[in-house]
């Protein structure tokens, strides 16, 4: 389907452990500059032995509940959750496409993401499927293009949203977001510490966090 009106569809990717301020202004950021239709969090299965023990799947999904609550641009998508072992995000987008066929794809990608893009399973195929929005992201500006990633960049890079609405899928547009330094890693390693994740993270994150001892954060962590 093509044409002016066609509603555009997000897909956001993510280990979200936990989800923070960062990721939720990017996502509103996108949504506001393309006027998505609606943003789907898509949090990622993560292999028991390489997650921190104290957080479990239902903890990640609990706590991007509890990040969207109250903003209906922003879906909350278990899909890779209810399939066992990881997820290619090229059959996850191919699943989005069946269940959105009025709509085309739009997948999300924060600078470091993207440059990783030639390590991932069939990531040519993600531009048959979905546009790729590259989110900038702070202290990642420098990273260097992959030899195979600048190839298959060429003539697929646009400037505005209209070609995004007019085509299916196979353009990228580079938008800035609102600059956050916050990385989950950071996160984790702050709360850790025994300092408080208040105003890095939403308050009923925080809370949640804090209240289930997650990562390390004592009840009196603030
Ligand atoms: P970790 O530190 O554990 O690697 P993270 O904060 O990078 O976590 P992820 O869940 O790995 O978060 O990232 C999901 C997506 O969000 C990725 O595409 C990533 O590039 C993007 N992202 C994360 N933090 C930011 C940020 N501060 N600004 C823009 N994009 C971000």
């Amino acid at each position: 389907m093509s044409g002016a009106a066609t509603p555009l569809v997000g897909m956001f990717g993510g280990t979200f452990d936990p989800v923070h301020n960062a990721h939720l202004r990017a996502a509103l950021d996108i949504v506001e500059a393309g006027h998505l239709e609606q943003l789907r969090l898509i949090p990622c299965h993560v292999p028991p032995h390489r997650g921190d023990p104290e957080v479990t799947t239902r903890q990640r999904l609990a706590m991007l509940r509890l990040a969207v609550r109250g903003e209906p641009r922003l879906v909350v998508d278990e899909r890779e959750l209810q399939r066992d072992g990881p997820s290619y995000t090229a059959d996850t987008l191919a699943t989005l496409q069946s269940d959105f066929p009025h709509a085309h794809l739009c997948l999300l990608l924060g600078t470091d993401s993207f440059i990783s893009l030639p390590t991932w399973e069939r990531w040519r195929e993600l531009a048959e499927y979905a546009h790729v929005i590259v989110m900038t992201r702070p202290d990642y500006d420098a990273l260097a293009l992959p030899a195979a990633l600048g190839q298959w960049l060429r003539g697929r890079e646009v400037a505005e949203w209209r070609p995004l609405r007019e085509h299916r899928a196979g353009y990228v547009l580079h938008q800035d977001v609102t600059a956050m330094a916050v990385s989950a890693t950071a996160i984790r390693d702050r709360l850790r510490q025994g300092r408080s994740g208040r105003y890095l993270l939403p308050d009923a994150v925080w809370d949640y966090i804090r209240d289930n001892g997650l990562y390390g954060a004592g009840a009196d962590a603030g």
